[in-house]
């Protein structure tokens, strides 16, 4: 049961209904700051820095030069409104500094003051505005409401990217000393242990062959799940939760059953034993190339073929969209394979050669629909064809699953609502955000309960699931909807047949 809530959970209606504004209705909401020990392990200051206001203003004037983007961005907006609709938190909220643009103002105003020639000399004209500490309290507050899932970038005729302005807003606060515990926590413990939960070799070790007793008793196959096996053609990197939590530990077995059926060897990491890499929401390259490096420096190590990312989405957007540059080239690989390849991939293409024989009628007690989630959808891409991404998973699921129906067209795809728990928002300090951001999505779920009676949600991201299962019964669904595509796999799998 979901803890009582302390605010009031937004009533499910027929999507698109846009709320009448409310100022300053998530002016309350912030996460908790980083300790110092956790700011410096990241090469941030502890605390609020002497001086923090040129501190943040160099910040911003090395962003502006390194990332032109970001200046683009700032300079582009006509204020056509365009992207005002268009995001969960504003849909969820209602308050209006949680609209894309008004997001992306927070920086551009203080940009216009110090950066531009008119800010400079006639402020009041463009709408400049001192940094002050009460727009450092704001940028804190809203640049942890947006989840940077970029959907609002769709709709701009100027593809202007929040998501890249909340990236950089994110950078200026650590750069002066205010981080958020929990992205900044987590990246802490990857360095320290090699994965988001803390989960030493010993425990690992222990789990994998406790899943490997699990499967045998229900298939009376020998599934291995093996760890740190020098030689394997496979390095398989996933997001930690994939090891334990539910639902995420039935797509571990789902991708263990796949590499058995396929009879490729294959390995987890104890050094990297992570595929999540939360300095992509803080926006900070450094230690994003850092978290990133485990994952070279394992594959080397292990003499691997190949690398196979599980199911995570902003780890697939770092795989698929800077591995390259921040941690390669990959020419140790096998250059017959992408690399890397998302287990959809690899699973899809063993299912095209006929490797894979599924029993379909083992989900007929499933219903199911498919959440894209954002950084697969609108930040990278899968196969070899534009949209890749959204055809591969649901090629898997009908594949193995006789009752499938996507939620409305201007919900999927490219126009897909964030679970409102991305970009590192997934912690209890942000609930009220999360359960109030997860609406639009789950007035599309509605919609697909009552027309179809749809009793699962699936998904391929570790963010999406944990969120879903958290804020669900919010809504009065139950939260063992969630599923993974790879439970389904794994679910449907014909383990009779070897190759
Ligand atoms: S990137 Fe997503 S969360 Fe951020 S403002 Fe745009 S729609 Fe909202
Ligand atoms: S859609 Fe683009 S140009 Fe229009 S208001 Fe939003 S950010 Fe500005």
């Amino acid at each position: 049961m979901a803890k009582e809530p302390t605010f009031e959970t937004p009533k499910l209606k027929e999507y698109p209904v846009i709320p009448l504004i409310q100022e300053g209705a998530m002016q309350h909401i912030k996460p908790f700051v980083a300790k110092a020990e956790f700011q410096e392990r990241l090469g941030f200051p502890g605390e609020l820095v002497e001086g923090w206001k040129d501190v943040a203003l160099n910040r911003m004037g090395e962003l502006l030069s390194q990332y032109r983007s970001v200046q683009v961005f700032l300079d582009a907006c006509v204020k056509c409104g365009a992207c005002t609709d268009k995001c969960h938190y504003y849909l969820g909220t209602a308050d209006p500094k949680n609209m894309p643009v008004a997001r992306q103002d927070l920086l551009r105003n203080v940009y216009r003051r110090y950066f531009t020639l008119a800010g400079k000399y006639f402020p009041k004209l463009v709408g400049a505005v001192d940094l002050t500490e009460e727009v450092l309290e704001d940028w804190y507050r809203y640049y942890h409401q947006c989840s940077e899932c970029r959907r609002c970038s769709v709709y701009c005729p100027y593809g202007i990217d929040t998501a890249e302005i909340t990236m950089a807003g994110r950078e200026i606060l650590d750069s002066v000393g205010i981080g958020q515990k929990y992205s900044n926590e987590i990246i802490g413990k990857v360095y320290k242990i090699g994965n988001n939960l803390g989960l030493p070799e010993p425990a690992l070790a222990d789990t994998l062959e406790g899943l490997e007793e699990e499967v045998k008793a229900d298939t009376g196959v020998d599934v291995r799940f093996p760890l740190d096996q020098e030689g394997a053609e496979i390095l398989l990197v996933t997001p930690s939760a994939d090891f334990f939590a539910e639902p995420h530990v039935d797509g571990l077995i789902g991708y263990a059953k796949v590499f058995h059926q396929a009879g490729i060897s294959w390995t987890l990491s104890s050094y990297a034993s992570e595929a999540a890499n939360f300095a992509l929401f803080i926006g900070n390259y450094e230690n994003m190339e850092k978290v990133a490096r485990r994952i070279r420096d394992a594959a080397l190590k292990l003499g691997v073929k190949r690398i196979v990312t599980g199911e995570c989405g902003h780890a697939w957007r770092v795989a698929y969209s800077f591995w390259n540059t921040l941690i390669g080239p990959f020419d140790f690989l096998d250059a017959n394979y992408p690399q890397p390849q998302h287990i959809c991939e690899f699973t899809h293409s063993l299912m095209k050669q006929g490797v894979l024989k599924f029993n379909k009628a083992a989900n007929d007690h499933r219903i199911v629909t498919f959440h894209d989630s954002c950084n697969i959808a609108r930040a990278s891409r899968m196969g070899d064809k534009p949209g890749g991404q959204f055809v591969i998973p649901r090629e898997i699921i009908k594949a193995c699953c006789n009752h499938f129906y996507d939620m409305a067209p201007e919900t999927i795809h490219e126009h897909t609502f964030c679970c409102g728990g991305g970009g590192g928002l997934l912690t209890d300090d942000l609930i009220e955000l999360r359960v109030k951001g997860a609406l639009p999505r789950m007035e599309a779920l509605k919609h697909v309960v009552d027309e179809h009676g749809v009793t699962h949600l699936v998904a391929i991201c570790a963010i999406c699931k944990s969120q879903f299962a958290k804020v669900m019964p919010y809504y009065g669904f139950d939260r063992d909807m969630v599923i993974s595509v790879h439970q389904l796999v794994g679910d449907a799998l014909d383990m009779a047949t070897t190759h």
